[in-house]
């Protein structure tokens, strides 16, 4: 696959917006669009109609003739939704319109566990809504997800122009290399990106396989040294788990998974820091114990102490101190608390 920037051959004065804007190559381009129109018909068809230019509004356009999919997404929301729709540039396509769902200020009541991870209950003026299930933005062309708005690319209103992704160009053609792999993964769990991914509400289902899919982008940033990247799968991770919790499935794969990626976080030094240090080996700890390897837990509380010491005989500054005892705190905390019956209850934050 060409992953090089190409521009398009159109006359000056018919570029308009398109003019800073790369593209992907036909074949690229032919295989996307089979992604989000469902059949090779469809996909000739827009070929035939509109050229080798994805835009999202044509497409919704023909699914809705076809009568596919209703997804109309709004950024306008009702008095009682807590949820609001901003659109994103993604930065690995360049696709563009990308629904991102937002909450609102103050909307709901956010209860947290000991893992950090929150969970929605409402207040009385906005309806309950689970935002965990669509806090990631997915990008249906390639399957870029996210859930931080500055791994997109944003708009500067004041001053009318693009605000650039975090994520650097290697680490972007490579998450577009991996464009396909990730559609036929998500064909096989029988979803559709379009309808699965764009609409103000999300099934289980989407919601599990949003964070997947920022798994997948995250491991790549990892293959290429990026800090914080297996710190994030870990957190992605937690709120699989978070999901399968409040939907009563079995979360115990996504809590070893988590483990998993912190011990290799730790041992890579992956999140830089004595306050990621802290953090990091706190849920180690927790988690340890969540899963019922007390061992496992009991050792990396030495792992801590060790840590401490460290800490303390060198020169980090004094808010990095504080961070890193407010860990140490809470995990020597859990330690004490680990036979407590309502250890794992939902805590409001
Ligand atoms: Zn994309």
């Amino acid at each position: 696959m060409r992953l090089h920037d190409q521009t398009t051959s159109l006359p000056a004065s018919e570029m308009g917006e398109w003019s800073n804007m790369a593209v992907i190559d036909e074949n690229g381009v032919r295989r996307r669009l089979k992604i989000m129109l469902g059949t090779d018909k469809l996909a000739e068809e827009y070929i035939a109609r509109y050229g080798y230019r994805i835009d999202v509004t044509k497409i919704q356009g023909m699914r809705t003739a076809e009568k596919t999919v209703d997804f109309s997404v709004d950024s306008e929301t009702s008095a009682d939704d807590p949820i609001y729709t901003i659109f994103l540039k993604c930065p690995s396509c360049y696709m563009t319109r990308l629904p991102s769902h937002e909450l609102k200020a103050k909307s709901l009541q956010i209860l947290t566990d000991r893992f950090g991870m929150p969970t929605y209950r409402d207040m009385g003026r906005y309806k309950a809504v689970d935002y965990n299930l669509l806090s990631v933005t997915v990008c249906p062309q390639c399957l870029y997800a996210s859930p931080d708005r500055k791994d997109f690319i944003t708009r500067d209103p004041a001053r009318a122009r693009e605000i650039p992704s975090r994520l650097h160009q290697g680490e972007l053609a490579a998450i577009l290399a991996g464009a396909d792999d990730r559609a036929n993964w998500l064909t096989d769990q029988g979803m559709d990106p379009m309808k699965d991914f764009l609409p103000r509400r999300r099934s289980v289902q989407a919601g599990l396989a949003s964070y997947e899919l920022a798994i997948e982008r995250a491991k790549i940033e990892f293959a290429r040294n990026v800090p914080f990247s297996m710190f994030k799968m870990a957190g992605y991770s937690l709120k699989q788990a978070m999901i399968c919790r409040t939907y009563e499935k079995e979360e115990k794969q996504y809590l070893t998974q988590a483990l998993k990626y912190y011990l290799a976080c730790f041992e890579r030094s992956n999140a830089p820091g004595f306050q990621y240090e802290g953090q990091v080996l706190y849920l180690v700890i927790a988690l340890g114990l969540r899963l019922g390897q007390t061992e496992t837990a009991g050792s990396y509380i030495g792992v801590l102490d060790r840590s401490k010491m460290r800490m303390e005989s060198g020169v980090a500054d004094a808010n990095v101190q504080q961070a890193f005892t407010r860990w140490y705190n809470a995990a020597r905390e859990i330690w004490a608390d680990r036979e407590n019956p309502d250890l794992w209850k939902l805590r409001s934050s």
